[in-house]
């Protein structure tokens, strides 16, 4: 196998990597800038990554099948964007633009967590949600390439405003944004460590917390009856605190528990490195 490069364009860092024979036999990361500079930095990038035979870009927002970013609420700037063939054309070779949580989904389906599933959901818990799915052993991007945007489920009629301008967002109670405002403003790291420690209180929010989170998990299952679910993002570097609320509450939410196989709920193995080097294999294709 040649080597294949993959980049992720992060919230505040880009991050490049060449993958080859499963692993990462080189990596890049530059400061994520405006829009305007985003096709100088990843062109930097893919030329320190040396020699690849495809290369593909993991994006945050709503990419189009052609590579057109038409909205990435992180990144300012970057509307009806087309990153694709501007890159094409500064690289002078074919380049695959994705969503970045389709990008991580891919990975940790073929080479992470979720190895040998056939219906799977990934699920960020970052500072919102992203997610991605695979059905029937194929990866779905939906008619326009924007399926899986569940962190906008609403599961709170009239509840916490979300920066999307509607109410009652998933991700507003079962992100690491969402664990801060159920615990009054405390970063939700803080109410991790302290959970940690074993202090009562900080452990009852995490709990709460992990009732929001399984309450979105029940709902994607009654939508795909998924094998697995694989939890990452960086709440995900703290499961050995949060999965067991999160596994109590899931196993008496779901529909009808006592008839049926229960998904597994899997932690993510492959970190921040996910999109990277899902957007490389991706590019393979
Ligand atoms: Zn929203």
């Amino acid at each position: 196998m040649t080597a294949v490069a993959g980049i992720d364009v992060g919230g505040t860092k880009c991050l490049g990597v060449l993958f080859d024979g499963y692993e990462i036999v080189k990596s890049v990361r530059r400061p994520t800038p405006h829009a305007k500079e985003l096709v100088t930095t990843l062109v930097e990038i893919a030329k320190e990554l040396g020699t690849y035979s495809t290369i593909g870009v993991g994006m945050p927002g709503l990419i189009t099948p052609e590579g057109v970013v038409r909205a990435s609420p992180n990144l300012k700037g970057a509307t009806d964007f087309d990153l694709r063939s501007q890159l094409e054309t500064r690289l002078n070779h074919r380049v695959t633009v994705e969503n970045d949580a389709t990008s991580a989904t891919h990975a940790e389906w073929q080479v992470g967590a979720g190895r040998g599933s056939s219906d799977l959901w990934m699920v960020t818990l970052g500072t919102g949600i992203g997610g991605g799915l695979v059905i029937g052993g194929k990866l779905q991007r939906g008619s326009h390439g924007f399926a899986g945007e569940i962190g906008h489920m609403v599961v709170h009629p009239d509840g916490l405003s979300c920066p999307c301008g509607r109410r009652g967002c998933w991700e507003r109670y079962a992100s690491g944004s969402g664990l801060a405002a159920i615990a009054g403003g405390e970063r939700g790291e803080e109410v991790i460590a302290r959970a940690a420690s074993g202090d009562a209180q900080a452990t009852e929010l995490l709990d709460v917390f992990g009732k929001w989170v399984a309450i979105g998990l029940a709902n994607l299952t009654n939508i795909t009856d998924p094998d697995v679910i694989v939890i990452g993002g960086g709440l995900a570097t703290s499961a050995d605190v949060i999965m067991p609320h999160i596994r109590n509450w899931f196993g008496q939410i779901l529909y009808s528990p006592e008839h049926r196989a229960h998904p597994e709920l899997r932690v993510a193995q492959l970190g921040e490195s996910a999109g990277a080097i899902g957007a490389a294999l991706l590019s393979t294709n």
